[in-house]
């Protein structure tokens, strides 16, 4: 029994964000729970709110008080330790409350169960045919239908009888009142794994994956949080190493989550999970309805399940006793949300997995820097899996210098090496990929002749082309006109890098007519299925050659494909990123891993303008490690991520003047702020990299620091001073924490 609930509205805006308090009236005292949805009054309407607190303490002048109007019936109720979470969301990462509750809750209101209605044979048989004689001498021949088929099969389902049978509602309920059928009512939960095949499951693991698990294991039983990288090549066996670790985690009672990236969350890896666990399993992905997603967190918190497989989402998923959380692919952007709360998911998994003292596994075959580094550092223990299940050897692979292309006379985008091999593979009627990394489209400007990029001085990110034709720093705003020669070498070869697959797809078509053609990129696989059906026809070897962007670098097993070509390597080299080597390592070091998994040995062609430049050299050796040193030398040196920790601030407004004068004032508040300017580096405001958006202005200022403590606070001070700060009223104030891309 308690007097009072705080509140949180169900309103997100930044004036709103605080707790507001109402009387539990004596009519809800018995109902009333932490995680509701109640309905407020609220100045002249009555508005919803989540209870996340019953107290006895009034806060404010009790008289002023009003009471809950009521418990919204339909409303999802959130569970307390969920509440906690979101708490800690909102702290460590901004937005409003009710932004960060939304976050923990997979659907906003209850969705009705499907209820499955049975129709059985109420009488005896005897009595049924004496009835059904009736029937059909009075000619009532849909009564008549019914019985006898209840007769035949003594019960239908009802769905079945009105369609097959063709039978009204109206002839069920009258035979019903006739006492000649009951009605069986059963809620059954929309489960979206269907078609489930009757595979055994039969692997027994290798002696390098036991060690893996037995390294593990411990921290399982002793129910103890622990942080474990699991660093294994592509097809080293991760995935049966997570479903051993899984097994035992359901066997001493408790529940694990599954986090994939959705790109990767494939109908083959959710069948491996079903083929072991069967029932135990259920899945998320943004195509089920929000019925289907309402009733899988349901069966969780009913314990009917103890396995979700699913993108970030998953992780919030209200098991009772979760024992363990695996993160496959940790190193993805996707893992990170990109709109407010704008969270990463690894970083909330571990401290669910803190809080509820279940262990965190994260797998990679090329863990993010951020990981990596804190296994150095001791924050989680690294193991291993180095070699692939059958020893299969890792492809050759070979660097094509694109600027000695160009000297030569070439300027396509295939190089004479990578044409040659094609019409090579093609004649021994092997597989190719030509993987086009398109996350380079931002505009970065080279030299064709050299190589050179032309990049800030005081930032060493690559400077973008704007549409005015300028250059310029998104990290700093330095701007500068277009170049009309090279810099370094005077050539006038000189432009902005634009290449798209379908521009790609054309030109392989016309250069081998032979062919048989597949593109897969944003646009050929926006239909449902899509995807899925352009993997399944390759695999099915119904083409030749599949070009695609990263989508297709993701986990698949294509037997048959003995050549990859990747077309430009420099493509995601050069964003305006600090993590642009990062992700190109990764990016790299996949596609290689898409050759030679059959029994042919596979062969990679990476072309670049840079072919000196580690990210790219190391991919092509495949050398993780020597890349993270370079790499986090570079991080080191500059301070970025995860030597020094970075918050953005992002200040938008439909007008710019506005924009320019808030993000300033934002600047200048910082500036006051900071005792030790070494301790602090404050950047901008400058222009972000997408300037605009919907007409509306976007300014950035960076913050760098050590301690992420401290960036913290920088955010509790600036969200509190543009609260109540009129000259706020026209800017959105929004705050990213170690951004992913930039
Ligand atoms: P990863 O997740 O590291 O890419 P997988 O777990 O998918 O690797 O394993 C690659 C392939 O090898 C899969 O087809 C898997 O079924 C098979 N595999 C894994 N471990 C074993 C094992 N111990 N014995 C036989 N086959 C295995
Ligand atoms: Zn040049
Ligand atoms: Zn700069």
């Amino acid at each position: 029994m308690s007097r009072f609930a705080n509140i949180i509205v169900d309103i997100s805006h930044e004036k709103l964000d605080k707790t507001f308090q109402y009387i539990v009236p004596d009519e809800f005292q018995d109902i009333l729970e932490v995680g509701m949805l109640v309905k407020i009054p609220f100045g002249p309407r009555k508005i919803k709110g989540y209870v996340i607190e019953l107290t006895d303490v009034a806060e404010y002048d009790i008289t002023k008080l009003k009471p809950i109007a009521e418990v919204v019936k339909d409303g999802i109720s959130i569970e307390s330790r969920l509440i906690a979470l979101a708490a800690w969301i909102k702290k460590n990462y901004g937005g409003t409350f009710n932004q960060a509750l939304k976050t923990v809750i997979p659907v906003k209101q209850k969705q009705n169960h499907i209820i499955k209605k049975t129709l059985i044979l109420a009488t005896d048989e005897v009595y049924a045919r004496e009835q059904l004689a009736i029937f059909e001498r009075k000619h009532y021949t849909a009564k008549a239908r019914l019985l006898k088929a209840l007769i035949e099969f003594k019960e239908i389902d009802q769905i079945e009888a009105t369609r097959k049978l063709n039978v009204s509602t109206a002839v069920i309920r009258n035979l019903e009142e006739n006492g000649l059928l009951k009605i069986q009512q059963e809620t059954t939960y929309r489960n979206p794994v269907k078609n489930i095949s009757n595979k055994g499951y039969d692997i027994i693991l290798n002696d390098m994956q036991k060690q893996v698990v037995d390294t593990i294991s411990p921290s399982i039983d002793k129910l103890e949080h622990k942080t474990y990288l699991l660093k294994g090549v592509t097809g080293s066996g991760k995935t049966e190493v997570y479903m051993e670790l899984i097994d035992k985690v359901i066997k001493s009672g408790k529940q694990a989550i599954v986090l994939i990236p959705e790109i990767a969350l494939t109908y083959q890896t959710v069948m491996r999970f079903y083929n072991r666990f069967r029932d135990l399993v259920s899945v998320m992905n943004s195509k089920l309805s929000p019925g289907e997603r309402y009733d899988q967190f349901e069966r969780a918190k009913n314990g009917e399940i103890s396995i979700m497989i699913g993108p970030r989402s998953a992780l919030f998923t209200p098991f009772n006793n979760l024992g363990i959380i695996i993160i496959d692919e940790e190193h993805e952007s996707s893992y990170k949300n990109e709109t407010i709360p704008k969270y990463h998911t690894r970083e909330v998994a571990i401290y669910r997995a803190q809080k509820e003292n279940a262990v965190v596994v994260l797998g990679s075959a090329t863990p993010s820097i951020d990981s990596y580094y804190k296994t150095k550092s001791g924050e989680y223990e690294l193991v291993e899996l180095n070699q692939r299940i059958a020893k299969k050897p890792l492809p050759t692979c070979e660097i094509v210098d694109l600027r000695e292309e160009l000297k030569q006379g070439n300027k396509s985008i295939l190089s004479r090496k990578l044409q040659q091999k094609i019409e090579d593979r093609l004649q021994k009627k092997q597989q190719i990929i030509l993987f086009i990394n398109r996350r380079g489209l931002a505009g970065f400007v080279s030299c064709r002749a050299c190589g050179e990029v032309i990049k800030c001085p005081h930032c060493d990110v690559s400077l973008s082309q704007h549409r005015n034709g300028k250059l310029m720093c998104h990290y700093c705003g330095y701007t500068i006109p277009m170049p009309k020669v090279c810099p370094s070498c005077s050539s006038k070869y000189i432009a902005g890098f634009r290449a798209g697959t379908q521009k790609i797809e054309e030109l392989v078509k016309r250069r081998f007519p032979q062919a048989r053609v597949l593109r897969m990129d944003f646009d050929t696989t926006r239909k449902k299925d899509s995807y899925e059906q352009i993997i399944s026809s390759f695999s099915k070897q119904e083409a030749d050659i599949l070009i695609g962007t990263q989508m297709i670098v993701k986990g698949h097993d294509f037997s048959n494909v003995t050549l990859v070509g990747v077309l430009a390597a420099d493509l995601s080299l050069n964003t305006s990123d600090f993590r642009g080597a990062e992700r190109t390592f990764q990016l790299l070091t996949q596609a290689a891993g898409r050759a030679g998994r059959g029994k042919e040995l596979g062969e990679v062609i990476i072309q670049t303008y840079e072919p000196d430049h580690y990210a790219v050299n190391l991919a092509c050796q495949q050398n993780y490690v020597d890349f993270y040193e370079k790499e986090i030398s570079y991080r080191r040196l500059m301070r970025y991520p995860p030597i020094w920790n970075m918050l953005v601030i992002m200040c938008s407004s439909k007008n710019e003047d506005i924009a320019n004068a808030s993000s300033q004032d934002i600047t200048n508040e910082l500036h006051k702020k900071i005792d030790n300017p070494r301790e602090v580096q404050i950047i901008g405001p400058a222009d972000a990299v997408i300037s605009k958006i919907n007409d509306t202005y976007r300014k950035v200022i960076y913050i760098r620091t050590e301690e992420y403590s401290k960036l913290v606070e920088f955010k509790d001070y600036i969200e509190n001073y543009v609260r109540d700060n009129k000259d706020f009223s026209r800017t959105i104030v929004q705050f990213d924490f170690n951004p992913i891309s930039g």
